[in-house]
């Protein structure tokens, strides 16, 4: 038995090819799963029974289990969900005016070690399948839908845009992430999600970068954070890897389209990277770029010593920026208050007392 959310449109088509099946049933079939949600063979009302016996005798259409779902003051909403193998993911909604963003999740656990980030703490437990990574979109749009039934038509509104700033490093289990954007970007009969609306956040994998400009056309995030090697180092240990010269040099190269930028995700974090030379330093670095930049105050929590910057010194280093014509955000992390802001996820259902 096969996972059918293993397969893009393409690869399904030739399956059924191979079995002198009409090709066009993976477009019935991807309407059903991927439009419609539909949750079961047997939901498929335009494709005859035979054929559905078949499919039902090959294919299983796999669902992640809402373990638990978590709603903050500011109405971003935390889902978590369990795998498979008993192992948990999280994923958040982020609600906005007139589009809704998901936040999901590439791996269970992370590898990187980021000094900052309450993820890095439970390591790497495995990367999550194709299948994982866009069943967390089926199951969210599921869930929005049952939500917002009784609001009026705007509201409505399904999850729109995709950000790949969940739990794990999207670049490090490229292939399966690659498939996935396939799926969620299949215009005509997939999920519908322009690339447009697409974010994959890395810690920085240079070769991979290079490999998403050629293969895909989403938008790319850098989380940064530091405008020196060494306090990058300190910070995001995949910097000794690939420092920052050469991590701006295949930003610099990175296939964007006209009227857009790459993002630049910078953890104000107290006496670490936020002084005003650090900012003058950053203008300077992302000046042959088309950047913008994401200040995102620290998130504190419990695994680290790290403090958020004060008001006055966001302010201030963020000022630097504007003036010179860089255009910049100070990022207030939502649903802080049910730790689904970021570097807070971490995948552990815990039981409150
Ligand atoms: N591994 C990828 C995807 C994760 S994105 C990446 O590094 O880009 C998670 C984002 O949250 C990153 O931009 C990271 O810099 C930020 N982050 C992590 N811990 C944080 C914290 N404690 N406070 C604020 N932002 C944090």
């Amino acid at each position: 038995m096969k996972d059918i959310k293993e397969y893009t449109r393409k690869e399904l088509g030739e399956w059924f090819k191979k079995r002198k099946i009409k090709p066009f049933r993976a477009i019935q079939i991807f309407k059903w799963l991927y439009i419609h949600q539909a949750n079961s063979f047997d939901e498929m009302t335009d494709i005859s029974k035979d054929m559905r016996l078949m499919l039902k005798q090959n294919f299983f259409i796999p669902r992640l289990k809402l373990e638990n779902l978590e709603t903050s003051i500011d109405g971003t909403e935390k889902l978590l969900f369990k795998l498979r193998d008993n192992k948990y993911i999280e994923s958040v909604i982020i609600p906005g005016k007139n589009r809704h963003t998901l936040c999901i999740s590439s791996q269970v656990g992370c590898a990187q070690k980021c000094k900052f980030c309450l993820t890095a703490k439970t390591g790497l437990q495995r990367n999550l399948t194709c299948s994982e990574i866009i069943s967390q979109i089926s199951e969210a749009r599921q869930i929005f839908i049952k939500k917002n039934k009784d609001k009026d038509k705007d509201k409505k509104k399904t999850i729109s845009n995709i950000v790949f700033m969940g739990m794990g490093e999207p670049l490090a289990n490229y292939a399966n992430v690659i498939k996935s954007i396939a799926i969620i970007t299949d215009g005509d009969y997939g999920m519908k999600i322009s690339p447009r609306r697409v974010t994959v956040s890395t810690s920085g994998f240079v070769p991979q970068i290079k490999k998403l400009g050629v293969n895909t056309n989403v938008n790319l995030a850098i989380s940064l954070n530091a405008t020196e090697d060494k306090t990058r180092s300190m910070l995001m240990p995949i910097n000794k890897k690939y420092p920052i010269k050469n991590l701006l040099q295949v930003c610099s190269e990175f296939n964007i389209k006209p009227r857009n930028k790459i993002t630049f995700e910078y953890i104000l974090i107290k006496n670490i990277n936020d002084t005003n030379k650090d900012a003058e330093k950053l203008v300077k670095m992302l000046s042959p770029i088309k950047a913008k930049v994401n200040l995102i105050p620290f998130n504190e929590h419990e695994k680290s010593n790290f403090k958020q910057s004060s008001s006055s010194r966001i302010s201030q280093f963020f000022k630097i920026l504007l003036d010179k014509n860089i255009t910049a955000i100070i990022r207030k992390s939502k649903g802080a208050d049910i730790s689904a802001a970021c570097g807070q996820l971490k995948g552990k259902f815990e039981i409150k007392q």
